[in-house]
């Protein structure tokens, strides 16, 4: 029997692997997203059958009940809600890690007064370190993403010391635990201290940098879970979280790097403050604009057009109407395709999750390595609603906070017309210099309502 459970978590394991493999390409990432849950099944049902503690019936109306909550919620869930449901996910990830480690620990040290062996001692209190934090970090960045508290970096004199302190205090009440397991006071500081520095690591990070920490804390949960799966002996919960963990740092690294930042800074917290701190208003660019109609006939001139999609695609919700845009260019046999920066948005992949609800192909979305080059060949760009990811400050201003951020060379096509609605600015808090340059146009307006009237007109002409 166990020979044939460590084989069905063998073959969980390599579809595991199979599925996230497949997770690297848009073509792909359906198939795999299902061989990922074919393996998440075995695995289920090879640890239900060993399982005598609870009965099959009250695990499947665990499951049903689970299933049902899961299913309402992904189904309400707005496109831009979703940081916040990946946050408290997470924050469940960490604390089911948290409760299996104390309940085994408490388990042991009831029923059976011997000492517990040094490997599962370490991993209760990792998984209670790791879990806890995951807990409330994870709720804490779901407050400030919901609006229940400040979006803003919350911050305080000694903060830093403070979180040093309190790490330093549950080191050391962890060696005092390998010492006496039994006692209850050590593993109550251990908890309170895990629980605590959950909440001081998230509270100084800034709202619109969540997804960064939201990418870190899911990849906490996986380390919390791969230290569970030693305390239970459980080789694919291991393997599982070891993959959540591996590919959350990998994920958290790419997101730092395309926003030019350091994962340390990410790892201190704090780093939403710099970014404010260091904006300022500038000179004022003067710009031209450009009305729905003669956008329309600009379209209607030219042979090749690239859209730049950035987070206000998102607010405005234009996915749609930018795919109606996308054929009546292609009537008039315009080459059309999008560039998608890394972090347009405010998660990863934002951008291509919103264009293939809209279903646009994948073959149109092009990454920013890829259509860098083609710009300067490029009749007409338009950007809907994205801004610091086409800031040519990123390369040519080393005072700006975005210098160093590789950016779409949008400002090299012969046209540029921007779809925002003010002269307001994106996320890091700059000014766009694109935005007066002499082949670009401001288009004002909500961008679902400009390209809807720029399809109409097009539709009739
Ligand atoms: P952005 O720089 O935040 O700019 C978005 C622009 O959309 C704003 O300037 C806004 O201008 C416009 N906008 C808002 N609502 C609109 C609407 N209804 N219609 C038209 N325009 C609208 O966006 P981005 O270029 O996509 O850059 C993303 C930024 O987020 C980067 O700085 C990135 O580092 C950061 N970030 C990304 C991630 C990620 O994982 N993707 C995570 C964390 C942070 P108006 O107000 O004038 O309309």
């Amino acid at each position: 029997m166990s020979l044939a459970i460590e084989l069905a978590y063998l073959i969980a394991s390599i579809l595991f692997v199979l599925g996230i493999k497949m997770l690297n390409k848009t073509q792909s990432a359906r198939k795999g997203n299902r061989i990922s849950a074919l393996g998440m099944f075995i695995a289920i049902l090879a640890t239900m059958v060993q399982i005598d503690a609870i009965s099959l019936v009250e695990i499947f109306a665990c499951i049903v009940l689970g299933s049902a909550i899961g299913l309402y919620y992904a189904n309400k869930v707005e496109m831009t809600k979703m940081p916040e449901m990946v946050a408290i996910f997470n924050g469940f990830g960490g604390l089911a890690s948290f409760s299996v480690a104390l309940s085994d620990y408490f388990l042991r040290t009831d029923v059976n007064m011997e000492s517990i062996e040094l490997v599962t001692v370490i991993s209760i209190i990792v998984s209670v370190f790791i879990g806890g934090l995951t807990f409330t970090g994870s709720l804490v960045a779901y407050l400030k993403l919901n609006g229940n508290i400040s979006g803003s970096p919350i911050t305080f004199k000694g903060q830093h010391p403070i979180n040093l302190i309190l790490f330093l205090g549950f080191l050391t009440a962890a060696v005092f635990t390998v010492i006496d397991q039994t006692d209850p006071i050590l593993i109550i500081v251990l908890i309170a201290i895990a629980l605590v520095l959950g909440i001081l690591t998230v509270i100084p990070i800034g709202g619109a940098d969540m997804p960064v920490v939201i990418s870190l804390l899911n990849s906490y949960s996986g380390m919390a879970a791969c230290a569970t799966g030693f305390i239970l002996n459980n080789n694919v919960l291991i393997v599982a979280g070891s993959l959540v963990g591996a590919s959350g740092i990998i994920l958290t690294q790419i997101m730092c790097k395309a926003m030019n930042r350091s994962l340390i800074n990410v790892l201190l917290g704090g780093f939403g403050q710099t970014v404010n701190e260091t904006q300022g208003d500038g000179p004022s660019i003067s710009v031209k604009e450009i009305g729905v109609e003669e956008t329309a006939m600009l379209f209607d001139g030219v042979s090749s057009v690239i859209v730049v999609p950035g987070y206000g695609m998102a607010v405005a919700q234009a996915q749609h109407v930018i795919r109606e845009l996308m054929e009546q260019c292609e009537k008039r046999n315009i080459d059309f395709k999008f560039a998608i920066h890394p972090v347009a948005g405010r998660m990863p992949g934002h951008m291509n999750v919103l264009l293939a609800e809209a279903n646009i192909s994948y073959d149109k979305l092009i990454e920013m390595e890829s259509i860098n080059d083609e710009f300067p060949n490029t009749d007409l760009v338009l950007i809907v609603g994205a801004n610091d990811v086409v800031n040519p400050a990123a390369r040519n201003n080393p005072q700006s906070p975005i210098y160093g951020m590789p950016i779409l060379n949008a400002d090299k096509a012969r046209t540029v017309i921007v779809s925002k609605r003010s002269m307001g600015k994106g996320y890091a808090g700059v000014e766009n210099e694109l935005f007066g340059y002499p082949n670009c146009l401001m288009l004002f307006g909500d961008a679902k309502q400009t390209i809807t009237k720029i399809v109409s007109e097009m539709k009739e002409m």
